[in-house]
């Protein structure tokens, strides 16, 4: 039988010692905190409306409410010795208070406060709620500044410990809502804490030094110390990430659930394909094979994601894995985000299928009626995510490879595994911290390919002024008159694809006339016809064209060895990302490749975008510039909107909890395994919450 939960009446919650309810151990009634913010005293509908723009609903909204910092401690001084201006701490005891109207629809609260050595008024401004607390006799211990004679408080503590006005949290607040309005509501909900519950086993608290939750939440609103703040953050981090991995891996097992072709062991065309790959794969590249080749041999779909810096061989390594569908007799399909990039990925792939005497097609929206039957018949059909899933027959479609391109989501992964089955490999070109992967991508497997080719050299990446363009088209020239190709880039264009697309036939018939007069000029846009596009892709490639200028549409899939510099104009436009994979089009085989960034002087430009070139120049790992772009960019941001899941992550910081999120996801799988009563106390804590999606 759970024990009556002791109820201290509301109105004297916040001014109970704290120590008498910590200790007290009663049954967790989490229902108690689901009480509206209206149930405190003083909250009438004005200010609940208030706090509800600030997301604070309920008791357990406040207590949930975190500090966006706190402010330090200061001694205390004693009120006869207080003297002239700075801020101070004084601690004593209240003889009356008083509270008047002022013009102007304010308040003043005075208060007479004394300490054994002396007497003074301190003064709240607009804290009218304050009145009632401030009973003669009450301790009170008040951070504030001396105004004109009196002590004008800024923070204060009533009764309680003494933490708060040494440490005062301070709570986001709005134009309405004062911080020191929001600490009181707090100090309102804290002896409610217990009531939620712990939910995690003791062993596992202990395994990973975490405080008890009611502590944590204690530790977040009155530390003693910085320390003991952020060991409560921890605590309530590692909450919301265990209930993120449990979101994951249960999606993770649903698919278990599944059924998926079992592959036989790779056979005669995955060895051909190999022997006839004209360099050694990368240890990284045999690693990953060798993990596709372990998934593909179960019954259960692959939900695997390939993770690789631009141009590491990721491509390579996805054929590898349509082809083993083929040779067991199934199909294979590659999906792209964009008609491009699938018609991009077609370029690279029919061409290695052709040596192979595999037929591959390449499915698009202005597909005729015999293409279509073309792809419905071919063993690899490349096209569109939404395309491959609408018009093809599915059913014997064992492998299927998705280009990510942060453009896909949960979502997606999850509509492809519930309709069909296939074994996926998901292919991400831009590398993100593997925290933020376990994050995002909690559901999948996670493989790197981290070494590039050893035959590679690292591009070289310059940043020149408009001033010196003249500069980088010379070295462009040089580059065209060795026999190699190269890339100019256009402007980027915050307007529609059509207007992107007239800037740069401007842009290309400017340097027809004048730079590059002597060469052969191509220009690839986003307004381009299918068939165009791929005549002039197929043009580039074959060296026909020694120039191609392009909008962002070369960003991805684009991989012609032969091209091996690239200017970039207007580079401070572009995002982080985005500039490491419109670099990564160069750099692809043996030759020293170059990267010509070009842009307004350092002085005109924004700190960011001048941080971002810099960071650019001084690297070209991929997942160095992921942990710049989180830090230029802040992490919410990253991948964009799509990461729901991010966003609700209040108390962690993903790169300082990177242990915390493996612990996380590892506890996750063990009470999922193990613990399912516990499962259930750990929803009910958690209750609710949508997660994962
Ligand atoms: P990603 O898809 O990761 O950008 P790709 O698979 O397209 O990379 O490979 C980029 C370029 O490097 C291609 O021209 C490819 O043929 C070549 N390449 C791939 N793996 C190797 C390797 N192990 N050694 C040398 N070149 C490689
Ligand atoms: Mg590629």
């Amino acid at each position: 039988m759970p024990l009556a939960a002791r109820r201290l009446p509301t109105e004297f919650a916040s001014l109970a010692p704290l120590e008498a309810w910590t200790r007290t151990r009663t049954s967790p009634r989490p229902e108690r905190l689901e009480a509206g913010v209206e149930t405190l005293p003083g909250v009438g509908p004005k200010l609940r409306a208030q706090l509800g723009k600030l997301g604070l609903r309920t008791l357990r909204d406040l207590l949930e409410y975190r500090p966006r910092d706190y402010q330090r401690a200061v001694g205390e001084t004693r009120i006869a010795d207080l003297f002239g201006d700075g801020e101070v701490v004084i601690a004593g005891d209240v003889l009356g208070a008083s509270l008047r109207p002022t013009r102007r629809r304010t308040t003043v609260l005075r208060a007479a406060v004394a300490d054994e050595s002396g007497t003074i008024t301190a003064v709240w401004f607009n804290q009218p709620w304050l009145a009632d607390k401030l009973r003669p006799g009450t301790r009170v211990r008040l951070r504030g500044q001396l105004r004109r004679g009196d002590f004008a408080v800024k923070s204060f503590d009533l009764e309680g410990g003494a933490a708060t006005a040494d440490l005062a949290p301070i709570y986001p607040a709005s134009e309405h809502v004062s911080v020191a309005r929001l600490r009181d509501l707090v100090a309102q909900a804290l002896p409610l804490a217990r009531d939620l519950g712990d939910g995690l086993p003791a062993a596992l608290k202990a395994r990973s030094r975490l405080a008890q939750r009611a502590d944590a939440l204690l530790a977040l609103h009155r530390p003693g110390a910085p320390e003991e703040a952020e060991e409560g953050r921890r605590r309530l981090a590692f909450d919301e990430l265990l209930v993120l991995q449990l979101g994951l891996l249960r999606l993770g097992r649903e698919r278990e659930g599944a059924s998926a072709p079992a592959l036989p062991a790779p056979g005669e065309l995955a060895a051909r394909y190999r022997a006839g790959l004209p360099f050694r794969l990368t240890t990284d590249q045999e690693r990953v094979m060798g993990e596709i080749d372990t998934d593909l041999a179960r019954p259960v779909p692959m939900q695997r994601l390939l993770q690789g810096d631009v141009g590491s061989g990721k491509t390579v390594v996805a054929l590898y894995a349509l082809l083993r569908a083929v040779e067991a007799g199934r199909r294979g399909a590659l999906m792209a985000p964009t008609e491009t990039l699938a018609e991009q990925h077609f370029l690279t792939l029919e061409e290695r299928c052709r040596e192979l005497g595999v037929s591959c097609a390449l499915l698009t929206g202005s597909a005729t009626r015999a293409q279509r039957l073309e792809a419905e018949r071919a063993s690899i059909v490349v096209g569109t995510h939404a395309l491959i899933q609408e018009s093809v027959e599915l059913s014997d479609l064992a492998v299927a490879v998705v280009d990510e391109q942060h453009r896909f989501g949960v979502e997606q992964r999850r509509a492809l595994a519930a309709r069909h089955s296939p074994h996926v490999l998901h292919m991400t070109a831009t590398p993100i911290p593997r925290t933020l992967a376990l994050t995002v991508y909690g559901d999948l497997q996670v493989s790197e390919i981290t070494l590039l080719p050893a035959s590679r050299k690292p591009i070289v990446t310059a940043w020149v002024t408009p001033e010196r363009s003249g500069e980088a088209y010379r070295r462009l020239r040089r580059h065209l008159d060795d026999g190699r190709q190269a890339y100019v880039v256009c402007p980027l264009i915050e307007e529609s694809e059509t207007t992107l697309a007239r800037a740069a036939e401007a842009e290309a018939e400017r340097l027809r006339l004048g730079e590059l007069r002597d060469y052969r000029v191509g220009l690839l846009h986003g307004r381009l016809r299918p068939q165009d596009r791929r005549e002039l892709m197929g043009r580039f490639k074959a060296g026909a064209i020694d120039v191609l200028v392009a909008t962002t549409v070369i960003e991805v899939g684009v991989d012609v060895p032969n091209a091996t510099i690239m200017i970039v104009q207007e580079a401070d436009r572009f995002g982080l990302a985005q500039l490491h994979q419109l670099r990564g089009r160069v750099g692809r085989g043996a030759e020293q490749s170059y990267c010509l960034l070009v842009s307004r002087g350092r002085d005109e430009l924004t700190d960011a975008a001048r941080e971002r070139l810099e960071a650019l120049v001084r690297t070209t790992d991929g997942f160095e510039l992921a942990e710049a772009d989180l830090e230029l960019r802040g992490e919410g941001q990253l991948l964009g909107t799509r990461q729901a899941g991010l966003s609700e992550l209040r108390f962690t910081r993903l790169r300082a909890d990177r242990e915390l999120l493996e612990r996380a996801r590892a506890a996750a799988a063990s009470l999922l395994d193990h613990e399912g009563p516990l499962l259930d106390e750990v929803e009910r804590l958690f209750g609710g919450r949508e997660v994962g999606a």
